[in-house]
């Protein structure tokens, strides 16, 4: 078949058939950070280009080859999809002074934009779910925000997720360490593969995060930073470790884990799975005390995580398989014409009745009619014939279970129905 469009490469269109498994993940994920007091914030898809290469930085793979990136013709405004979106929460809380009144516990969903080279768990158009806790100085709030996210992977029944956790330091205390790990780098100058030596006086912390397999032992020989933190980073990080032994969750502490974004300081954090190959993050965060007096604001600690709803998708299918489609509850076939009006009047108080109704359009035999309804998988049917019309009825047909079909009463059908429905439901004893 020709196809005359297709969808732009990594950008993924969620059918009708798998649309109900977003849904779900879209309302675990509501009730549970309602659960914490997080309030959503829905921020628009561009913003100013500035704002991403000033947050998470120049020198990161996001800026320098990941965003969509361009100029507004009309008036060469530069702009830029959104790859993540702590960067425009930030934004608008200090747009709108959400934090004058105080600390502001804050969530997101939505598609996210990166240019990568796709592949099961990546993809060029993606969605994140985050949360951001905005003016939390303290450790508590670290051991929330992961205790959060234990939460729910209990909830969406996820297979095991291990956590790595480690401490960047204070940016004084990064800094030390930058020195020392320049040194390090540049004596063994022979090993760095292009990307570290254009990096090496830009971002060499995020040498460290290479996956080149020629620079792992450079990698493991580097200082690191754990002997240069900060008494306080020390503390905080020795705090949260102690709260979540408290919480029983398990932890490793992952002295290489660094993030790919410049905003992170102190705690930083990932959760990380072997089932989905080289996409095995799929929750990321950490503290970012640095990034709003960086945007404008105040100097204002800060916390947070995102995380890929695709890769909990995928991960949660991995353990359990696809997520059964809703079906209707109900059916309705009828013979048309001069019924119409008829049959939409009692799929309308079918509704009303809380029934979830698919009414029959486009005609047809009842034959064909009842065949539709069963492939809906609608748990009755509801049929109106000529007979039953003369009389103000309808013949309600279970189409599952043992019971009988029956003529009702269009008044007492929305009972009826509802009662019929209550019974296909309960388990069978
Ligand atoms: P990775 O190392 O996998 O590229 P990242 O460090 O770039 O991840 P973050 O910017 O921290 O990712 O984003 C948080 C989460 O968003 C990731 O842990 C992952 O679950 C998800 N994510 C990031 N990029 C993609 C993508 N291109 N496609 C699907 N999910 C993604
Ligand atoms: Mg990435």
């Amino acid at each position: 078949m020709s196809q005359a469009f297709q969808a732009v490469r990594g950008m993924n269109d969620i059918l009708p058939d798998v649309s109900h498994e977003w849904e779900f993940l879209e309302d675990t994920l509501r009730d549970w950070l309602a659960s914490y007091g997080y309030r959503q914030l829905r921020t628009p898809l561009l913003e100013p280009t500035a704002l991403f290469t000033r947050s998470i930085g120049e020198v990161t793979d996001i800026v320098e080859k990941e965003m969509y990136s361009f100029e507004d013709s009309l008036n060469g405004e530069k702009l830029t999809l959104r790859p993540e979106a702590t960067a425009s929460s930030v934004r608008a809380a200090l747009q709108h002074n959400l934090l004058y009144p105080g600390p502001q516990r804050l969530w997101y969903i939505g598609p996210m934009f990166r240019h990568e080279r796709p592949q099961k768990g990546r993809y060029r158009q993606f969605h994140q779910c985050g949360a951001e806790a905005l003016g939390f100085p303290g450790p508590d709030i670290d051991a929330e925000l992961i205790m959060m996210t234990a939460r729910l992977w209990k909830r969406l029944a996820l297979p095991p997720v291990e956590l790595q956790i480690n401490s960047l330091g204070s940016p004084e205390a990064r800094l030390r360490h930058r020195a020392r790990l320049i040194a390090h780098l540049e004596a063994h100058a022979d090993l760095l593969d292009e990307d570290a030596r254009r990096r090496l006086h830009t971002n060499p912390l995020r040498i460290l995060d290479s996956k080149n397999p020629g620079m792992q032992a450079l990698i493991e020989a580097a200082p690191q930073l754990a002997d240069d933190l900060d008494d306080a980073s020390r503390h905080h990080f020795e705090t949260l470790q102690s709260l979540l032994g408290h919480a029983g969750i398990p932890f490793r502490v992952n002295p290489r884990l660094v993030r790919g974004l410049d905003y992170y300081n102190a705690t930083v954090f990932e959760w990380v799975t072997d089932a989905l190959g080289a996409q095995g993050t799929i929750c990321a965060g950490g503290r970012y005390d640095g990034l709003i007096p960086q945007l404008g604001g105040k100097p204002t600690p800060a916390a947070g995580f995102g995380m890929g709803l695709e890769r909990l998708l995928l991960l949660r299918q991995e353990a359990h398989g696809a997520l059964p489609a809703p079906a209707p509850d109900v059916y309705l076939a009828h013979s048309g014409g001069a019924l119409t009006a008829f049959a939409l009047q009692a799929a309308e108080v079918l509704r009303d009745a809380g029934c979830r109704t698919l009414f029959h359009a486009g005609g047809g035999s009842f034959k064909s009619q009842l065949k539709r309804a069963d492939g809906s998988g609608a748990a009755m049917c509801v049929i109106i014939g000529e007979d039953e019309a003369a009389k103000g009825c309808v013949t309600l047909k279970p189409l599952r279970g043992q019971g009988a079909q029956q003529e009702v009463a269009l008044a007492a059908l929305g009972a009826q129905a509802s009662a019929l429905r209550a019974a296909l439901a309960a388990p069978a004893v």
